[in-house]
């Protein structure tokens, strides 16, 4: 049989984050797969072109601060 391996999960949406409350703390930054979040000591940002929504920081975020936004 021919196994696909789906190494993508793109959705018809993104990622928000908001900003304003993030501590920083670097939870999001450690468990994602594509290395597409960029975080300095003031701003974090994520780099959509590169992220597969595998949604680990959405999970991981302790005060929940990263959703999904579908347009
Ligand atoms: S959804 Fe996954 S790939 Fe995208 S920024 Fe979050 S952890 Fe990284
Ligand atoms: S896990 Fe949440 S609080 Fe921590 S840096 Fe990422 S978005 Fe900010």
């Amino acid at each position: 049989m021919n196994k696909k391996v789906k190494t993508t999960n793109r959705r018809n949406g993104r990622l928000l984050i908001r900003t304003e409350i993030c501590d920083f703390c670097g939870s999001c930054v450690a468990v994602c797969p594509m290395d597409c979040i960029e975080l300095t000591e003031s701003e974090i940002s994520i780099d959509l072109s590169i992220c597969d929504f595998c949604m680990n920081c959405v999970k991981v975020c302790p005060i929940h601060i990263i959703s999904e936004v579908t347009e």
